[in-house]
């Protein structure tokens, strides 16, 4: 596991260092499908280290003396029904995808169209769910739910969630997900050509994802 917590704090300190993560906002963990290694509470991901990591089991029952991120029960119920077998989890605040869960009329469906191939392939289909106060069982209970389905969560007025195999995974999944979200605003106003059934048969074909 080491290797993975490790993999954790080099991306939680590139993302405080490319600006998706600000003040003490966002989390990441990793598990090994016992237990977790969950981000502080209160700590800017600009210089966390191993030794900081709350280590957890996967009912929440402290397994060390550092106090996790009070946003720690959507990770255990993320991990607990991932259809993907899970390892990793990345929740951020990023400017342009809280942006995106703000918009009075984001269809829940289909909250982006699809511009891209990588999106494609890393993101969709993205779940949405409602506003639900953070650190609250009802968001934990959410975010569970989409995770039977989905390895990227929107969370209404509030930020995402991305789920992986690895950390590496779960940061790919993070990026095109702020990124796409950016070219949707930028683009919103545009007539588009967005990709054809027939190419996004092809990307399912060759990697497997619709
Ligand atoms: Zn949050």
């Amino acid at each position: 596991m080491q290797t993975e917590i490790d993999s954790l704090c080099e991306a939680a300190a590139s993302f405080h260092a490319r600006g998706y993560a600000f003040g003490s906002t966002g989390n990441l963990s990793v598990s090994d499908g016992k237990r977790v290694w969950i981000s502080p509470t209160g700590a800017s991901l600009r210089k966390l280290t191993p030794e900081r990591m709350a280590e957890m089991d996967m009912d929440g029952l402290a397994l060390n003396g550092n106090k996790a991120s009070k946003e720690y029960p959507f990770h255990l119920a993320a991990y607990r029904n991932s259809f993907s077998g899970a390892r990793a989890l990345v929740h951020l605040h990023s400017t342009w995808a809280v942006a995106l869960s703000c918009l009075e009329d984001l269809d829940a469906a289909a909250p982006m169209p699809v511009f891209t191939p990588y999106y494609l392939m890393r993101v969709a289909p993205l779940a949405v769910i409602p506003y639900l106060r953070p650190g609250s069982a009802e968001l934990a209970e959410a975010v569970g739910e989409a995770a039977r389905g989905h390895d990227c969560v929107l969370m209404r007025n509030h930020g995402f969630v991305t789920l992986g195999g690895t950390m590496d995974e779960a940061v790919d999944r993070a990026e095109e997900l702020e990124e796409t979200a950016k070219l949707f605003f930028l683009l919103r106003n545009e007539k588009l050509r967005l990709l054809t059934d027939g190419e996004r048969a092809e990307i399912a074909r060759v990697y497997g994802r619709k």
